[in-house]
C-alpha cells in the first residue's frame, strides 16, 4: 500500500476522532513529536482513508460502547483489524484500553459491545467503583524512570493478561498498563497532565 505520508517525508500518526478526548491526544502527541525530534504529525482519524495514511493509532477514553458502534457505523472497525494484522502499532486508552481487549465483562455484554480483541487480556468496565469513580495516583511504569501521574476517570481495571501481552503498571493489585509487541493498554488517561513520556514509548514504537 502506497503511504502517503511516507512520500510526503513524515509519518502520521492518527487519533480516533469519533468520540471521546481527541484533541489532549493530539496536543500530548505533538508534545511528544517535538520532544523526539520526529518528522511526524499528529491527525484526527474520521475516515477509512485517514486510516490508511496514518502509521500509528490511538483509540481514546470516551464511553467505549459508542466508539465501538461509531467503528462500525463509519466503516472503519474491519480496517482498524487489518491494519493492526499489517503491524500497525495502536494505543487505546480508558474506553479505548476496553476496546482492545479479548474478553469484556457482563457489562460489555450486556451492552453487547464488540471489541477489537486486539491483545490478551481481560478487562471490567468502571472498575473502581462510584466512591472513586474520578482520580489520580502517581505509577511506576516499566522503562519510565520517576513516576507518571495518572488520571483515573471512571476507569476499567485489565483484570487479567496472557499470552504475549505483559503489565507496565499496576496500582495497588490491579493492572493498568500493558503491552503486546506494539499495542498498548492503558486504563487511565495518559493525556490529561501534560507528560508525554507514555505517548513518546507509543512513538518509539513505530
Ligand atoms: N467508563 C467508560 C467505559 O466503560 C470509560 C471511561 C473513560 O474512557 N474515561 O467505556
Amino acid at each position: 500500500m502506497i503511504n502517503l505520508s511516507c512520500i510526503l517525508g513524515y509519518v502520521k500518526v492518527g487519533v480516533l476522532a469519533v468520540q471521546g478526548d481527541v484533541q489532549e491526544h493530539l496536543d500530548i502527541l505533538e508534545k511528544a513529536i517535538a520532544s523526539l525530534g520526529f518528522s511526524a504529525k499528529a491527525t484526527r482519524i474520521r475516515r477509512k482513508q485517514d486510516l490508511e495514511e496514518a502509521s500509528a493509532l490511538i483509540i481514546p477514553g470516551g464511553e467505549s460502547t459508542t466508539i465501538a458502534r461509531l467503528l462500525q457505523q463509519n466503516y472503519l472497525f474491519d480496517p482498524v483489524l487489518k491494519r493492526a494484522e499489517e503491524g500497525m502499532p495502536i494505543m487505546g486508552t480508558c474506553a479505548g484500553c476496553i476496546l482492545m481487549a479479548k474478553e469484556g465483562d457482563e457489562e460489555v455484554e450486556r451492552t453487547q459491545t464488540r471489541l477489537l480483541s486486539l491483545m490478551d487480556m481481560a478487562v471490567a468496565r468502571n472498575a473502581f467503583g462510584r466512591q472513586r469513580e474520578s482520580f489520580e495516583a502517581d505509577l511506576t511504569i516499566s522503562g519510565l524512570s520517576g513516576d507518571f501521574r495518572g488520571v483515573f476517570i471512571r476507569a476499567p481495571a485489565i483484570t487479567r493478561v496472557w499470552g504475549d501481552c505483559f503489565v507496565l503498571s499496576r496500582l495497588e493489585d490491579t493492572i493498568v498498563m500493558a503491552r503486546q509487541e506494539a499495542r498498548f493498554g492503558l486504563t487511565f488517561h495518559p493525556e490529561l497532565w501534560g507528560d508525554a513520556r507514555i505517548h513518546e514509548i507509543f512513538l518509539e514504537s513505530i
